[in-house]
C-alpha cells in the first residue's frame, strides 16, 4: 500500500464573505455571499469564512448555504463562521446557526491591543480562549481554528503560550493575524516557523496590505510553517477587497504558490486548485462589491495579458512564454463575452411575469405554469432590492434550481427584536 504522503501542504482558505465585507463602504447581498461560496468551492478553496454566526442578520443565510452543504451543493469546501473568542459568542453562534460545525474563534493577543482595547492581562485572553473552544467542542464544534489577532506586534514567547493552551484544549489550527500588515517576509517567516516548531499545530497566516505585502508576507507565512513542519493555511479574499488596503489576493497568492521561481518545487497545495475559475469569481466579486479590478490585477486586471511595445508583443507573438508567466486560457480569460446591444429586459423589483419569462428563456430556464414563473420572479424581485442591481444570470439559475433555499437567503425579517 502506497503510504501517505506526509509532508506538510498549503491549503486556501478565503476569508471575502467576513474580513472582505468588514470593508468600510461596501458590503454583499445574502445571495451573493452564496455565489461566491460556489464560486469558491468550484475552484478548490478548502475553507470559506462564510460570515458571522451571532450577527442576527447572517443566521438565515448561514443556515441555508449549511443546507447546501448537506444536498451536496456546497461540497467538498468546509464553511466556518468568525466568533469572538469568548463563552457568549459561542453560545449565541449555536443559538443563531445550530448547523454550525467550523469555527475561528477570534482573540487579541498584542500588548497594544491587552492595554489600549481589552484592558485584560494576557492570562485573561489566555482563560477566555480556552474557555471559548471548550464550549464550542462541547456545543458540537467539528473544526476550531483560534486567532490571535494582532499576532505581529505580539511577543513571540506570549504565542506560543496561547498557541500551546489553544491546542491543550482540542483548538485544530492557529491563525497568525497581521492585523496591521506591519510584518514583512523575512520576519512573518521566523514567526510562523517558530509558532509551528513550538506550537506544533497548523498554521493561518492572514495578512493585510498596509505596507504593500500581503501576497509575499502570506508566501513567506506560509513556507515558514511548513519547515517547522505544519500545514499552512493562506487567509485570502478575492480581488485583495478588505479592510484599509485590504487583504491577500486570492488569485496572486495562488499564483505565487504555484508560479513563483522554484516554489512549487517544495511547498506544495494540499488540494488541487483549478484556475479557469479565477477570471469569473474576480468578475462577480467586481460586479457585486462594485469595485472595478485594477488594470493592473495579476491575472485578471484588463493588462495583464496585454503586450503594446514592439519587441514585447513580437516576443510573445513568438511564443508566449518570452513574455508570460501563464496563459490567460488558465485563468479562463479569453471567452468571448455576450453584450447585448439592442433591446435588453433586466430583471428588477418591479418586473413583471412576461419579461422574466423572456429574460429566464434565454438562458434556458423554462417553468411549468405561469404561478411556477410567478414564484420564481417573485424571489429574482426580492434579490434585486437586496443588491440594488441587475442579477447576474448565476443568481437567476441559483434561484430557479434551489427556490426554497433562495427564499430562507432572501428573507430579512429581524429574527427578535428584544426591547419592542
Ligand atoms: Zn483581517
Amino acid at each position: 500500500m502506497a503510504k501517505k504522503d506526509q509532508t506538510p501542504k498549503i491549503y486556501f482558505l478565503d476569508v471575502t464573505n467576513r474580513d472582505g465585507v468588514q470593508t468600510a463602504k461596501l458590503g454583499l447581498s445574502k445571495l451573493e455571499k452564496t455565489l461566491i461560496n460556489i464560486y469558491l468551492n468550484e475552484m478548490g478553496v478548502f475553507q470559506s469564512e462564510f460570515g458571522f454566526p451571532t450577527t442576527r442578520h447572517e443566521a438565515r443565510y448561514l443556515e441555508a448555504n449549511l443546507e447546501l452543504v448537506k444536498i451536496g451543493v456546497l461540497k467538498p469546501i468546509r464553511l466556518e463562521g468568525w466568533i469572538r473568542a469568548i463563552v457568549d459568542d459561542v453560545k449565541t453562534a449555536f443559538k443563531y446557526v445550530p448547523n454550525i460545525k467550523h469555527l475561528n474563534l477570534s482573540i487579541s493577543t498584542s500588548e497594544q491591543m491587552l492595554k489600549g482595547k481589552l484592558k485584560k492581562t494576557g492570562d485573561d485572553v489566555i482563560k477566555e480562549m480556552t474557555d471559548a473552544v471548550d464550549a464550542a467542542r462541547a456545543m458540537g464544534a467539528e473544526s476550531i481554528g483560534v486567532n490571535a489577532e494582532d499576532a505581529s506586534r505580539t511577543d513571540l514567547s506570549f504565542l506560543v503560550k496561547f498557541g500551546l493552551a489553544a491546542k491543550e484544549h482540542g483548538a485544530d489550527r492557529l491563525r497568525y493575524c497581521d492585523t496591521l500588515g506591519y510584518d514583512n517576509p523575512f520576519t512573518i517567516y521566523e514567526s510562523c516557523r517558530a509558532l509551528a516548531e513550538n506550537v506544533g499545530l497548523p498554521i493561518e497566516q492572514h495578512c493585510h496590505g498596509d505596507l504593500g505585502m500581503a501576497v509575499a508576507n502570506s508566501l513567506a507565512g506560509a513556507k515558514g510553517a511548513i519547515d517547522g513542519g505544519q500545514d499552512a493555511y493562506i487567509n485570502t479574499t478575492i480581488n485583495g477587497i478588505g479592510e484599509r488596503a485590504g487583504n491577500a489576493d486570492l488569485l496572486a497568492c495562488i499564483l505565487a504558490v504555484t508560479k513563483s521561481r522554484g516554489f512549487a518545487e517544495k511547498y506544495q497545495l494540499g488540494n488541487p486548485i483549478k484556475l479557469t475559475v479565477a477570471a469569473k469569481i474576480a468578475e462577480f466579486a467586481s460586479y457585486a462589491f462594485d469595485v472595478p479590478i485594477p488594470i493592473n490585477q495579476p491575472g485578471v486586471g484588463a493588462n495583464a495579458f496585454a503586450h503594446a511595445s514592439g519587441i514585447h508583443a513580437d516576443g510573445v507573438l513568438k511564443d508566449p512564454e518570452n513574455y508570460e508567466l501563464y496563459s490567460y486560457k488558465e485563468l479562463g480569460r479569453g471567452k468571448p463575452k455576450f453584450v447585448e446591444t439592442g433591446r435588453e429586459i433586466i430583471s428588477g423589483q418591479y418586473s413583471g411575469v412576461a419579461g422574466f419569462r423572456h429574460l429566464m428563456g434565454k438562458i434556458n430556464v423554462s417553468f411549468g405554469s405561469r404561478e411556477e414563473a410567478n414564484d420564481v420572479l417573485e424571489l429574482a424581485r426580492y434579490a434585486n432590492v437586496l443588491s440594488h442591481k441587475p442579477l447576474v444570470e448565476d443568481e437567476l439559475l441559483f434561484i430557479a434550481k434551489y427556490p426554497l433555499i433562495a427564499q430562507k437567503i432572501l428573507t430579512l425579517t429581524p429574527l427578535v427584536l428584544e426591547t419592542m
